[in-house]
């Protein structure tokens, strides 16, 4: 039987000097992952399009832990914004090693009800934005050759189908399959991607969709631990991601739901 902490085990989940881009970070999962990471040591640029939000979450994150935290505003339902994001993101920070691809939206609609407009308003950013984004920053990373992480955050709808949640659930799947083939075209050039998949977390997006009781309890109901996630639940499992903890993990998709898509 051993007494003393293990070392390995010291500091494993620290990203200090790490440079990170983390997209729709001024709120919700996003502003609790950036939180997550500044603790974490690492240096980050938080993306949104709220220029003011964007700046004061990064002051607050500066002053609290001591690291370099810059903002990008940025509308990633544009075509060019993930090349314009990625090129904003590397010269604040003279290159990067994280991409935490976390921003999306969420329009719920009926199949009978989907508009081609609805549809596509969810695919470019839930879909395209992340996955350009990453092929970008890849492209940076491979350049750069100090290997990296990238982790989408994509959602169990990815894994269950969701009625009222067409567009949504489409690309979210596509976004696992997507971060599989940079796992499997970076892997060699030590560059790991991975995803993981929450369930309900109530903030704005989540409150919005699944707030009212009656939509809340069988949706609860369907989940083995009985209660939605929470912010840093989530958080956890990306840092970790991007850690030297996890540094066999890629191409790996990590249910963060409590055991409601394990089948
Ligand atoms: P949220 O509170 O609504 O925050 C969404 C973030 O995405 C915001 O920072 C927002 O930036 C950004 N964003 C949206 N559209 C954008 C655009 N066109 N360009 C740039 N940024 C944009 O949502 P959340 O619940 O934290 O969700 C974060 C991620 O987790 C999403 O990918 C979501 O699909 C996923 N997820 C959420 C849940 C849930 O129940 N909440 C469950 C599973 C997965 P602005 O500040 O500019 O609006």
């Amino acid at each position: 039987m051993t007494t003393a902490a293990d070392p390995r085990y010291a500091g494993a989940l620290r990203l200090d000097g790490k440079r990170a881009l983390i997209t729709g970070a001024g709120k919700g999962i996003g502003a609790d992952i950036a939180r997550a990471f500044a603790s974490a040591g690492a240096d980050l640029v938080l993306s949104g399009r709220d220029e003011g939000e964007l700046g004061r979450a990064a002051a607050a994150l500066h002053d609290e832990f001591g690291v370099d935290v810059h903002s990008a505003a940025v509308d990633l339902a544009r075509a060019d914004g993930p090349d314009t994001l990625a090129g904003m993101a590397a010269d604040a920070l003279g290159g990067l090693d994280i991409l935490v691809n976390n921003a999306g939206v969420s329009y719920p609609e009926s199949v009978v009800d989907t508009t081609a407009e609805a549809f596509d308003a969810t695919i470019a950013v839930n879909l395209r934005a992340p996955a350009l984004l990453a092929a970008r920053v890849g492209a940076q990373m491979v350049a750069q050759g100090t290997g990296g992480a990238i982790v989408t955050v994509a959602s169990a709808a990815a894994l269950a189908p969701l009625p009222d949640h067409y567009a949504y659930c489409a690309s979210k799947a596509g976004l696992v399959m997507a971060t599989k083939v940079l796992a499997r075209e970076l892997g060699p050039h030590g560059i790991r991607a991975n995803s993981v998949c929450p369930t309900v977390v109530l903030t704005e997006m989540g409150q919005r969709v699944w707030g009212e009781e009656a939509k809340a309890a069988p949706m609860i109901a369907r989940i083995p631990l009985g209660r939605f996630a929470v912010p840093h639940e989530v958080s956890d499992a990306v840092v970790w991601l991007c850690s030297d903890a996890a540094s066999m993990i890629n191409g790996a998709d990590i249910a963060v739901d409590g055991g409601y898509t394990m089948g």
